[in-house]
């Protein structure tokens, strides 16, 4: 079978399972009707990418997903020249293939990158949606059907990596946060295939351990932590075991968490 072209290749056909929390469909939903980019705010594993997922397959729109980092720069967004043999060839970045095929772009953990990529994204959030391509001189307007969206975890950020206010208020801002205690429970059952009473289990042991996140942990046990969990213990491995290495390895290095938080997971699992 032929691989798709250009954009098409990224379309989703299949229904990425989501639980909305809250108003964050209609929100995305009516945020596209007027082609305001949006920005997703939340901590690490909490569903924001699913999220997009969801979103791109109900939209109907092909899903560029690029996760931002350090040496990400502007070029790598836009594109750049490439030395083919003896020819030079432009090849068009991941934001310039959304804008001129009219494809959802998630920018995900976008104060990773370096500071030249906000120059090129903010002429494409306004009334303008244009993309400047600097290096070729030319100027393209983005698609009808282009969407911008990008993430970002406050929890995270320190001062230097804080986005601009002049970046920011560019878009319709979605908080998100871990779901709810039924909805959570949904999500590991849906997952993991575990009986329900040890989802329930496992999500109050979330629940636990995130209200420890100001007693020296820098992040609360995720969603993704937990599921991760269920996962293990689906595949045999006893909870204790499945709960220290799946969310209690990660979360933290320091011995003494690490005791504090096996103790508050045998207060769950007998083994
Ligand atoms: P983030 O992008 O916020 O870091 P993810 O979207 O990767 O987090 O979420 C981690 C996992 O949690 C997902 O793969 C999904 O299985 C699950 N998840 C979290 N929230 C939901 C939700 N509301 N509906 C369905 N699955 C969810």
């Amino acid at each position: 079978m032929k691989t798709p072209d250009g954009v098409e290749r990224f379309r989703i056909t299949k229904e990425p399972f989501y639980l909305p929390v809250g108003q964050e469909v209609a929100l995305f939903d009516a945020a596209y009707a007027c082609r305001r980019p949006v920005l997703l705010k939340g901590p690490t594993g909490c569903g924001k990418t699913r999220f997009v997922a969801h979103m791109a397959w109900r939209l109907k729109l092909p899903l560029i997903t690029v996760s931002c980092h350090e040496d990400l720069t502007a070029s790598d967004l836009v594109g750049r020249y490439l030395l083919i043999g003896e020819e030079t060839v432009w090849a068009d970045g991941p934001l310039t293939l959304a804008a001129k095929e009219g494809a959802l772009c998630y920018l995900d953990e976008v104060v990773e990158a370096r500071k030249d990529t906000t120059v090129v994204i903010h002429p494409l959030t306004d009334d303008r949606r244009i993309l400047p391509l600097e290096k070729r001189g030319e100027v393209i307007e983005a698609h009808p059907n282009f969407m911008l969206a990008i993430s970002y975890n406050p929890g995270y950020q320190s001062v230097i990596k804080e986005l601009k206010q002049s970046t920011k208020q560019r878009f319709v801002g979605i908080d998100f946060d871990y779901p709810p205690r039924e909805l959570e429970s949904k999500i590991l059952l849906h997952e993991s295939k575990i009986p329900d009473e040890i989802a329930v289990r496992l999500v109050r042991l979330g629940e636990k351990i995130r209200n420890l996140k100001h007693h020296g942990l820098e992040e609360g046990v995720s969603t993704r932590l937990l599921i991760y969990a269920a996962q293990l213990i689906q595949n045999g491995i006893p909870p204790r075991h499945a709960c220290e290495a799946a969310m209690i390895q990660p979360l933290t290095d320091d011995a003494e968490m690490q005791r504090a938080l096996k103790e508050v997971v045998a207060t769950f699992f007998e083994s």
